[in-house]
């Protein structure tokens, strides 16, 4: 697994992209059993897919319309349970399906919540980077922020809902919301430092954006002047974005296109 990770980083890197002529391709859907509950749920499977429409962010994460990710973790829709999809027995259905198991930010918590004392490995390592990846969705990234309700504005109103009790005390809910967010900050950080910590890269530029996304810029900037100046890109490109966006504060989470 510590191998697949590292060649998913690679690929996402150096951009090498699966391109293919074939159009997407559903198989027949498998029927994943959750080990909680065994209750089951379908999700998609290709017989072929393309990478000619879409993109790849600069957290790794890859958005292929035509190859979607089907979602590491899964919610169980009977238990409401999470479960690592890998560890579920799956068997093949005789019908299709689109369903990807695709986590908001919310639920990603509560699966974090439920698995951050017992997950190991290499699992526990894609457990972090994909609740990075939900936390970026739902808060920080670019092109994700043209809806009229913006995923930020969606996530912080599923998270503090704001149907309240006519008598409602507005001050009382209003410290409710801000400590909310102040605990959802702290796990975010306890969350990326140990996704830092132990995901494995060719170059720490990669920790550095990491660490600049979650707006820990001094700490991002210390990496940069470690590793020197870079020649190649990726890493060359990565770099000029690490001092132009660490300088204006921004953590805002870019797509990766360089020359
Ligand atoms: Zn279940």
């Amino acid at each position: 697994m510590r191998h697949r990770i590292i060649l998913a980083t690679i690929i996402a890197l150096l951009n090498l992209t699966i391109n293919s002529s074939y159009a997407m391709v559903p198989g027949y859907a498998m029927i994943v059993e959750c080990p909680h509950c065994r209750g089951t749920k379908e999700r998609l499977t290709l017989e072929s897919g393309n990478t000619l429409v879409g993109h790849q962010w600069w957290d790794l994460k890859q958005d292929y319309p035509m190859l979607p990710h089907v979602s590491f973790v899964q919610k169980c829709l009977h238990c409401q349970k999470y479960y690592i999809l890998k560890d579920a027995k799956q068997t093949e259905g005789n019908d299709y399906s689109f369903e990807l198991g695709k986590l908001d930010y919310v639920e990603m918590r509560r699966a974090w919540d439920q698995m951050k004392d017992t997950l190991q490995g290499e699992s526990r390592i894609q457990l972090l980077l994909e609740y990075v990846w939900a936390y970026n969705d739902a808060f920080q990234r670019q092109e994700y922020h043209n809806e009229p309700l913006s995923p930020r504005e969606e996530t912080v109103l599923r998270v503090c809902p704001r149907t309240r009790p006519i008598d409602f005390d507005i001050d009382k809910a209003v410290k409710e919301i801000k400590q909310e967010f102040i605990d959802t900050q702290i796990e975010f950080e306890t969350v990326i430092r140990e996704l830092v910590a132990s995901f494995p890269v060719k170059n720490r530029l990669i920790h550095a954006e990491f660490l600049r996304e979650a707006g820990f810029f001094d700490e991002a900037m210390a990496i940069v002047e470690q590793e020197g100046e870079q020649q190649e890109e990726p890493y060359k490109t990565l770099e000029e974005i690490l001092h132009d966006k660490c300088t204006r504060k921004d953590s805002s989470v870019g797509i990766i296109s360089y020359q």
